[in-house]
């Protein structure tokens, strides 16, 4: 028996598209032999990628001069490929800082340039975002990064910064796909497959062409985003069963009725999980309303002590990962595209049950 998994990644997936990779696990379209096992260069691997990559550009509408690479390193691997291909042999760049994941971005980026902070939620604990208006933008900046989710705090931008003719340049591991985003709004979008993407193992870049070129001449041939632009990410040999899956994935986005589905589905769905910890006692969400994370919803039981009873519960009846962050503690539902409505209904429910015991 399947149950709701509210896992921040890797996160739950369609159970349908697990059905389908299983029926062709071992004979992929009647060529006795699974995916895993054919040549990245094959024709029919290369159907599998071209496939992946168009779906991906029709549910997000990728403008023709955008690149979509599948690469592999994580979203980790960003923080340093990003200052090592925009910001040039002595470069700054302008990041903000919204918690766990930025600073980790940040910190990383720090090895290779000057970085300034521009903005920090710090001030407000980080329960919520600065306002564009406390920005403080450097004129010399290569590029303006920031996380659209924080998937740990729980804070998510439902705004898109404005840069001028800088490139943004936006970590987007738990928030893409999760509903319509303006591509051409972006120098360059990246995210870690294991949430709305896929499985683990692969992270996606869409980096507008005229990014490409420009590396450090001290960065590696595999990092350099014009090298894997050239090779059709394929410079060496890609991941190709997580690049398949996903490719599984964005059809079955197409089928539900892609991003505006999705929107009106994680809508609900968030809806419906912060109103019931809103009407509690014994739950609390510290975010600042307009800031909250449609994708991650952390909450806290008014006393830790119920936080272990409180999991206990949720597992017997087939909830699962719902403890947060071990460096926030408390609770976190994350709530991707593959998990559905009937998931937070039945963790509505659970919550009004415990709280009736236990507030
Ligand atoms: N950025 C964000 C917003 C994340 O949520 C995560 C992982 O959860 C990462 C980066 C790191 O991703 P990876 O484990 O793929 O390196």
């Amino acid at each position: 028996k399947r149950m709701f998994n509210f896992c921040a990644g890797p996160a739950a997936l369609p159970e349908a598209v697990l059905q389908k990779a299983q029926a062709e696990l071992l004979d992929w379209q009647g060529r006795g032999l699974s995916v895993m096992e054919m040549s990245h260069r094959s024709a029919e691997f290369t159907s599998v990628a071209e496939r992946a990559e168009q779906d991906l550009r029709d549910l997000l509408s990728i403008p023709s001069d955008y690149r979509v690479l599948f690469l592999q390193g994580g979203a980790s691997q960003q923080f340093a490929q990003i200052p090592l291909n925009l910001l040039g042999e002595d470069g700054s760049a302008d990041y903000i800082d919204t918690g766990i994941w930025s600073r980790k971005a940040i910190e990383e980026a720090s090895r290779y340039g000057h970085i300034n902070v521009a903005a920090s939620a710090k001030e407000y604990d980080y329960f919520a975002i600065p306002g564009q208006n406390q920005w403080q933008l450097s004129d010399e900046a290569a590029y303006v990064h920031y996380t659209p989710n924080e998937t740990i705090g729980g804070l998510e931008f439902n705004w898109i910064p404005e840069v001028g003719d800088k490139p943004l340049v936006a970590d987007m591991s738990s928030t893409i796909l999760s509903r319509p985003i303006d591509v051409s709004r972006f120098g360059l979008i990246y995210a870690g497959a294991q949430k709305n993407i896929g499985p683990s193992g692969l992270v996606v870049v869409i980096v507008r062409e005229d990014l490409l070129g420009k590396a450090h001449s001290k960065c590696p041939t595999m990092l350099d985003y014009r090298v894997a632009a050239d090779n059709g990410s394929m410079y060496n040999t890609p991941p190709t069963f997580a690049w398949y899956l996903s490719g599984l994935i964005f059809q079955w986005l197409k089928e539900q009725g892609g991003l505006e589905a999705m929107e009106r589905a994680n809508d609900a769905k968030q809806r419906k999980l912060y109103a019931a910890i809103d009407a509690s006692e014994l739950y609390t969400n510290p975010i600042n309303v307009a800031d909250r994370s449609w994708m991650n919803v952390p909450f806290r039981l008014a006393d830790d002590r119920l936080d272990k009873p409180f999991l206990a519960g949720a597992e017997e009846r087939g909830l699962l990962n719902l403890k947060g962050h071990r460096s926030v503690g408390g609770m976190r539902a994350s709530i991707y595209n593959a998990v559905p409505e009937a998931a937070v209904d039945a963790l509505v429910a659970y919550m009004a049950e415990f709280e009736k015991q236990h507030g």
